[in-house]
């Protein structure tokens, strides 16, 4: 995983002196200007007395309106961490133009509207300290400017919130909205979890449906019914009740017909009185003297969480949050309103919405999903079954994707035991997309392409292919 920082001080300097800050970073011992560096190297061997007078390198930003040159700033490298620094200015003169066009057109700055300061980036490894990292670059430079331009400089370094707050705004549309369904805060107690991990078991799941169809069941019956199945039935059955998710009780029947007369909490109950003298309807014997069998009931726990598959969004949001998704970032849809969206998530500023069905994805699913997801702009779709998305749910998809500019099909994962894997696929991959986002800025400004750097970074040592594909085409001309 790689993270990402940025802070900002207003700082009111041109280009020049900027220049001379970094320039007081070469005698640093950890932190030292990589660009400059290289420029000082490549002058002294060109025989040039300073690297000033070899002119910059010509990058062409994509996004920039035809802006050509480079940037003024510079990047240090630690361990598993990139800093970059620039001087942003209103592009009245044409150094500061290149800096201020590729920081308003870039993707993470098109938003915040910086004019007349200093900014830093920090790109690091997930197990690199990026705080610490910052802090201590952000005090080197202080330190090194202040010793080159030899005054007091003031540097008041607020951070960067990149990520708009696209749930709660989405939250505030749909409420004005009558016919949509309401979100809320998931609640995730220790009894949900446990019954949801539970239910997660397919035989479980069976066995719960049954029981919550027919309001009770015989132990002796249950078992009668799956007859090669006696030993996963009888686990079953204990998972179900030690989770709470159902009830022992016991069932009276008639020793003589066979009908079952009451229901009891506990067999106790039917030998003490009054309950024991009762006598029966159907014969002359007692409520003592007829016949007593074990069986389960389904508890409100139970049906609450065998209710529209609720366990799923439990279980799933379970797994998001151990993926690192803060809590207070997931909506769940409780409604049972046809509403094709069980789960929303914002994650890094982008909008990911989920549809579990514990049954097959079907055709007619897939219509009103679509639909949904372009209602509430989600960046990204997920489907979840524990069953299938079929054949032809998959083609509807297909044809969206293929008839309407930017829809893409959605991620589908069948089968509880890939969606870990599978949503963690995602979350790396979109890490990674907003590290090379936030790299776009200083390659331009150095010349230099650090998507490199990053990927040295990365367990495989290389940027899957279909990223690199994504984030070049967007941004650069190679
Ligand atoms: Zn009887």
């Amino acid at each position: 995983m790689l993270n990402v920082r940025y802070v900002y001080a207003e700082h009111d300097v041109s280009q020049g002196k900027f220049r001379q800050y970094i320039a007081g970073m070469l005698d640093h011992e950890t932190w030292r200007p990589a660009a400059l560096t290289a420029d000082r190297s490549f002058a002294q061997m060109a025989g040039l007395p300073d690297s000033e007078s070899i002119g910059p390198l010509n990058t062409r930003y994509r996004r920039g309106s035809g802006v050509t040159g480079r940037g003024t700033g510079d990047v240090f490298f630690r361990p598993g961490a990139l800093v970059f620094i620039t001087n942003v200015r209103e592009p009245r003169r044409p150094e500061d133009r290149f800096n201020y066009e590729i920081m308003e057109s870039s993707p993470v700055f098109g938003r915040v509207r910086l004019r007349e300061g200093i900014l830093v980036g920090i790109v690091s490894r997930g197990d690199v300290d990026i705080d610490e990292a910052l802090q201590g670059f952000l005090q080197a430079f202080e330190n090194q400017a202040e010793a080159r331009v030899d005054e007091k400089l003031e540097f008041d370094w607020t951070p960067i919130d990149l990520d708009s707050p696209r749930l709660e705004k989405l939250l505030e549309k749909l409420n004005t909205d009558t016919a949509a369904a309401r979100f809320s805060t998931p609640d995730l107690n220790d009894e949900a979890l446990r019954g949801a991990s539970v239910l997660s078991g397919k035989p479980n799941r069976e066995l719960l449906r049954e029981l919550s169809e027919a309001g009770f069941g015989r132990v002796a019956d249950i078992l009668a019914r799956r007859g090669d199945k006696k030993e996963e039935v009888q686990s079953a059955l204990a998972e179900l009740a030690q989770a709470g998710l159902t009830h022992a009780e016991v069932l009276l029947v008639c020793k003589a017909t066979s009908a079952p007369l009451a229901r009891f909490s506990e067999a106790e109950e039917v030998k003490s009185e009054p309950i024991a003298s009762v006598r029966c309807g159907k014969c002359p014997r007692t409520y003592s003297q007829e016949l007593v069998s074990e069986g389960y009931s389904v508890s409100p726990l139970g049906r609450s969480l065998a209710q529209g598959s609720h366990w799923m969004t439990v279980w799933v949001t379970s797994r998001l949050v151990d993926l690192g998704i803060p809590l207070t970032s997931i909506v769940w849809n409780l409604e049972d309103s046809g509403e094709e969206v069980d789960i929303i998530i914002e994650f890094m500023g982008k909008l990911w919405i989920f549809e579990l069905k514990d049954r097959e994805f079907g055709p007619g699913d897939a219509h009103p999903f679509n639909y949904r997801r372009v209602r509430y702009g989600a960046d990204e779709a997920f489907v979840i079954t524990t069953d299938k998305v079929s054949a032809d749910a998959r083609r509807v998809f297909g044809d969206l994707a293929s008839g309407r500019a930017g829809t893409t099909t959605p991620i589908i994962i069948e089968g509880l035991e890939n969606v870990e894997k599978e949503i963690r696929k995602r979350l790396e991959a979109a890490y990674l997309i907003r590290a090379l986002e936030a790299l776009v800025m200083p390659s331009l400004m150095v010349g230099y392409k650090l998507d490199a750097v990053a990927a040295e970074w990365l367990p495989s040592n290389s940027i899957p292919s279909s990223v690199a594909r994504r984030v070049s085409e967007m941004y650069y001309y190679y």
